[in-house]
């Protein structure tokens, strides 16, 4: 039905109705409680959102399932989105220029933010793959496939491919792609949903979308990580810090942007030690 309505009306339109539908909805929210660093938008709460399965609270995953205070209703920001945001405005990214950056399944409320900035060279991209081309990308997304990227070796400063990582089969050839398109010195924020007490991440459990829901908690992911996450993208040759909100933000910005502070940031780096 959504390709059909997406055949048929004009993207434009859609993209206008989509927003004077925010609009509305960020008139109805406004209060004082939340506020989005993305839109500016002050809110009494933000919209719930994220898959509603026990599996999520069973398995104490951060990063995925339901969540009170998910969505901006005006910008639609999500709080993983409002996390990247907090990391991206505390480092020293602004003062940097000419960055290079490339956004992997760009997520609408960065893509605003980052491709408006003056020092930043944006490309963003996705593999289109059915089920996830609604109306969520604007036009100038490439099709990329992250398991074999079109982009010369040492393109960008950074990568952000924020839960991607956790929808692809061949992880190890995702990986190796990122680092090969980093700049020496370049990094990438590489977000996953981590279960928080398993020691490590399973996978080749289930080749069925039943099953997947199953051992993994979405039907469309092929792994559940866990605790050795950063171990495994150092075992691609990244270096591999870890920003926590709870260390680095105070309590208060926390609660206004609604992060769940246990979600930190993986930042992975492409260091050649010469
Ligand atoms: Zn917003």
């Amino acid at each position: 039905m959504k390709a059909l309505i997406k055949y048929i009306v004009p993207y434009q339109i859609t993209v206008s109705l989509r927003q004077a539908l925010q609009s509305i909805q960020s008139i109805f929210y406004r209060g004082k409680d939340f506020k989005c660093p993305f839109c500016g938008g002050q809110f009494r709460k933000f919209l719930e959102g994220g898959e509603n399965l026990p599996f999520f609270k069973e398995n104490k995953i951060i990063g995925g399932g339901r969540r009170v205070n998910m969505l901006c209703p005006r910008c639609h920001s999500t709080d993983r989105d409002r996390l990247i945001y907090c990391y991206l405005t505390s480092d020293e990214l602004f003062n940097k220029s000419n960055l290079n950056l490339l956004h992997i399944a760009p997520e609408p409320s960065l893509k605003n933010f980052l491709s408006r900035l003056h020092n930043i060279s944006y490309t963003s991209g996705d593999k289109f793959e059915k089920g996830y081309n609604g109306f969520y990308y604007s036009k100038d997304t490439l099709p990329l496939d992250l398991t074999s990227l079109s982009f010369s070796d040492n393109s960008f400063d950074v990568v952000i491919c924020n839960h991607v990582l956790e929808h692809i089969q061949d992880e190890g050839k995702a990986l190796s792609e990122i680092f090969r398109v980093l700049k020496p010195g370049g990094w990438a924020i590489i977000q996953v949903p981590i279960a928080s007490e398993a020691l490590q991440t399973i996978e080749n459990k289930a080749d069925t979308e039943e099953l997947r829901e199953q051992k993994y908690g979405q039907r469309d992911h092929v792994r559940l990580y866990g605790l050795d996450y950063p171990s495994r993208l150092k075992d691609h040759g990244f270096m591999v810090e870890i920003w926590s909100p709870d260390y680095q933000l105070n309590n208060n910005l926390i609660k206004t942007y609604a992060l769940n502070e246990l979600e930190k940031v993986f930042i992975a780096s492409k260091v050649i030690n010469s």
